[in-house]
């Protein structure tokens, strides 16, 4: 079923208000959860008020840290954002917020940063910029309470004792932790499905974590000395930023969105590459071109988002049987190309099958069905069937219409079928149920 055809069903009033709250549309779990915890943080924010006395230096001090994320996020605004989850430094202003004044401004400090994103970078639905002040000030307080009930006078931080910057990086560790944890059991209330070790665990996001918690000390420390330092510490932070911005730009632009493989041009970048490597060391190398079978009747009969959700399963199936070294992308449509360097015709032809087999045994859950695909695969090998990437890519296109036209499901070599179309207990080939 078609998502248009599920909203047409709907009463227009509630058409209208969802798209005016788009938080309305998302699972009721995660509806509760964004609420409580944003309720959570104003009730806090006026009970801490309430209790804390400003001082005009708080005050400044708070200015020129917020004036400071101000001016990074004006310097790599520019520079434009990648699509989907990015990254930046923010914690660098916001820790030396929590270390060095009253929990309080921790509550605060994410809002006007929150806004100015909104503003100037990228307008994205209010109630994920709204939870995302909420978490980070939630988390920032935590470490601003655990930090001024270790270390009662926060200047310390700046007498270059060692006691006091340990227990200012633990803070920045518990910021981290709270954070992610109040960000994961966001995104597993909007995806019950999705794995909580993708939310939590990534090598590159942990690197991140740690050079923004060192970053956050650091300014801390160096702010506690004299605010005048963080004239200093700005240019070196919008540096770091900005060539963090730029690897994403640059990770973003060789990947394929809806897959997550590389797109067809960074495929062909790396494939040349490996191509020119085993032309110099006379190793062996194989391509192997993937294409769904009948993909059109996937579309046409559960709707393009199924089949999005059929291109994104097939990819990772891909991805999980190949090895790291492996090149696959996603060459266009619902087509695929894999270099498997090293492989001569036999294990290509073990892998092409492989990976036959398991997208065959793929499960892809729809509305009220789910949905099986199969695929058929080109195998072309290196000084057997082309010299050059040109050459092999024709080959396998040859091969893989060799493939089609024999019935579909199945591996081909340009010159003969490789593996008997397989049958089902009816005796058909495989096909879309
Ligand atoms: P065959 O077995 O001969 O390969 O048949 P097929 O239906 O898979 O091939 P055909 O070339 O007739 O159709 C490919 C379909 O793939 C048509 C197109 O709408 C669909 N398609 C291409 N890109 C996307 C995409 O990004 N998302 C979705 N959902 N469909 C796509
Ligand atoms: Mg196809
Ligand atoms: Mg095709």
């Amino acid at each position: 079923m078609t998502v248009t055809g599920q909203t047409s069903a709907r009463p227009r009033s509630a058409i209208c208000s969802r798209s005016r709250w788009p938080l309305l549309a998302q699972p009721p779990a995660l509806v509760s959860y964004v609420c409580a915890i944003v309720a959570f943080d104003a009730v806090l924010i006026a009970v801490l008020a309430r209790s804390t006395a400003f001082h005009a230096p708080h005050l400044v001090m708070f200015a020129a840290l917020t004036a400071c994320g101000a001016v990074c996020i004006e310097a790599t605004r520019r520079l434009g954002m990648p699509a989907g989850v990015s990254r930046d430094l923010l914690s660098a202003w916001w820790l030396p917020v929590a270390f060095l004044l009253p929990p309080v401004y921790a509550l605060l400090a994410p809002i006007p940063m929150q806004i100015l994103l909104q503003l100037r970078v990228r307008a994205t639905v209010l109630y994920r910029r709204v939870f995302s002040a909420a978490a980070i000030g939630l988390a920032a307080a935590s470490a601003s309470a655990v930090f001024h009930r270790s270390i009662p006078v926060p200047s310390h931080l700046s007498s270059g004792e060692g006691g006091p910057i340990a227990v200012a990086a633990a803070c920045a560790v518990l910021f981290t932790v709270l954070n992610t944890a109040l960000i994961a059991v966001a995104a597993h209330a909007s995806d019950p499905e999705g794995r909580w070790g993708e939310v939590l665990w990534d090598r590159e996001r942990v690197l991140l974590d740690a050079v923004e918690l060192c970053l956050g000390v650091l300014v801390a420390a160096v702010c506690g000395l004299n605010l005048a330092l963080l004239l200093l510490v700005l240019p070196p932070v919008v540096l770091l930023q900005r060539s963090l911005l730029h690897a994403q730009l640059q990770a973003a632009a060789r990947t394929d969105p809806k897959t997550g493989l590389l797109n067809a041009a960074a495929w062909q970048r790396e494939a040349d590459t490996e191509i020119v490597r085993a032309q110099r060391t006379g190793d062996t190398l194989a391509l192997v071109l993937v294409d769904i079978d009948h993909f059109k009747k996937v579309n046409d009969t559960y709707g393009h988002l199924v089949g999005d959700q059929v291109l994104a399963q097939v990819a990772a199936t891909l991805r999980t049987q190949l090895r790291e070294y492996d090149v696959v992308g996603r060459f266009g449509g619902e087509e695929f190309v894999v270099l498997l360097p090293g492989a001569d015709v036999h294990e290509a032809r073990r892998v092409a099958e492989r990976l036959r087999a398991r997208v065959g045994r793929m499960v892809v859950p729809a509305e009220q069905a789910t949905v099986t695909v199969t695929v058929s695969a080109g195998v072309a090998i290196m000084n057997v069937h082309g010299e050059d990437l040109i050459e092999l890519l024709a080959a396998a296109d040859l091969a893989l219409y060799r493939a089609k036209e024999l019935g579909r499901d199945r591996v081909c070599l340009p010159a003969a079928p490789v593996a008997p179309p397989p049958r089902s207990a009816d005796g058909a080939a495989g096909a879309i149920p």
